[in-house]
């Protein structure tokens, strides 16, 4: 079959790879739909940073370079190994790209994205998206109800890294929210958090297109830390007193710093950027507020309500998708695309 294979920073090649099998516990899907993701430009910018690198295989699958990228991706069953039981052939799945030994102590309760030996289809080893066909775990998979088709069914990747952040950020329905960041995952917290009865949502982002979406995704103030004194409009914003929640989805020294001085005293900021610096950060802004300073990388278990949100029609994510292409051309017109005109995109699909 053809497939997307990493060899390397900047070297990605469209291969003919042997198809995989099915086994006892695990289902071959078809893939419809692969989203392209901002850790997959890094991989290719400066990789192999997550993807296991010659002498290092990754300690689940065993495997290093060349691995078979995408790990946004829905399909259809296709066969249906021995055990596992919920599945029908030609049922419409997501695949929750999480890869973990189920037996640490975060995977027994609950924190699977906190394994100590994770990693991710598409990244790690044991194939990807970006090619015809996949073989994943059972557990990894969810039905799609007809309302969601496959194309859209990509976009509930960015939207549980966001579900999972808001949960953990401690925000509570009617709550006010800055987000620093317009990209996918800063849209997907604006959609996520509306959808959630936030009272306001304020937003901050430089560039145009990422502001228009901002705004046409329903944020109730799209702020410019070029132009605007973002701490003082979200403090106008909310009786002076700030947020009670903000996440910086860009991770950078200024938007943690204004994450931090945007919310009210006992708010928390939430970062949900993987950041490419350490940073400097003056604690006494946190001290002198009682402000909370936390963190989550990934999802478990947040499927199921994206997917219900998705169904009833409280996030309807579609705009997000500002291009689609074909495995063929992925690296020119996605890859490449992404890199040359980021500010223009949302999340570009690939079909196999
Ligand atoms: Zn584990």
């Amino acid at each position: 079959m053809r497939a997307l294979r990493f060899h390397g920073k900047g070297d990605l090649r469209i291969e003919d790879v042997p198809e995989p099998e099915v086994a006892p516990g695990l289902v071959k899907i078809k893939v419809e739909w692969c989203g392209i993701c901002g850790t997959d430009l890094h991989e290719y910018q400066g990789g192999p940073i997550l993807i296991p690198p010659p002498g290092a295989p990754h300690p689940l699958t065993g495997e290093t370079l060349p691995v078979v990228m995408g790990h946004e991706f829905t399909g259809r069953v296709e066969e249906i190994g021995e055990g596992v039981t919920g599945l029908r052939v030609g049922d419409p799945v997501i695949v929750e790209p999480n890869i973990r030994d189920n037996t640490c102590h975060q995977c027994r309760h609950g924190s699977y994205n906190l394994c100590p030996s994770g990693g991710f289809y598409g990244l790690s080893g044991w194939g990807g998206g970006l090619a015809e066909y996949a073989v994943i775990d059972a557990r990894n998979l969810y039905v799609l109800p007809p309302s969601v088709p496959t194309d859209v069914g990509v976009l509930i990747d960015p939207l549980v890294v966001a579900w999972q952040a808001m949960i953990d950020s401690g925000y509570r329905p009617g709550q006010s929210a800055l987000i620093a960041g317009a990209g996918p995952i800063g849209l997907a917290l604006l959609l996520t958090l509306k959808a959630s009865g936030a009272r306001w949502v304020g937003i901050s982002e430089i560039a145009d297109a990422r502001k228009r979406q901002a705004l046409a995704f329903g944020a109730d103030a799209v702020l410019d830390p070029t132009v605007d004194d973002v701490t003082a409009e979200v403090r106008a914003a909310t009786g002076g007193l700030g947020a009670h929640v903000s996440f910086d989805a860009s991770g950078l020294p200024a938007t943690i710093s204004t994450c931090i001085s945007a919310v009210r005293p006992k708010g928390t900021a939430f970062n949900v950027a993987i950041w490419e610096e350490p940073v400097e950060l003056d604690i006494n802004t946190l001290v002198t507020g009682g402000k909370r300073l936390a963190a989550t990388l990934g999802f478990a278990n947040v499927h199921p309500s994206v997917i219900a949100a998705l169904d009833d029609g409280r996030i309807k994510p579609a705009d997000m998708i500002t291009a689609r292409t074909s495995l063929d051309e992925v690296v020119d017109h996605g890859f490449d695309e992404l890199l040359r005109n980021k500010d223009q995109h949302i999340k570009i699909i690939v079909q196999p």
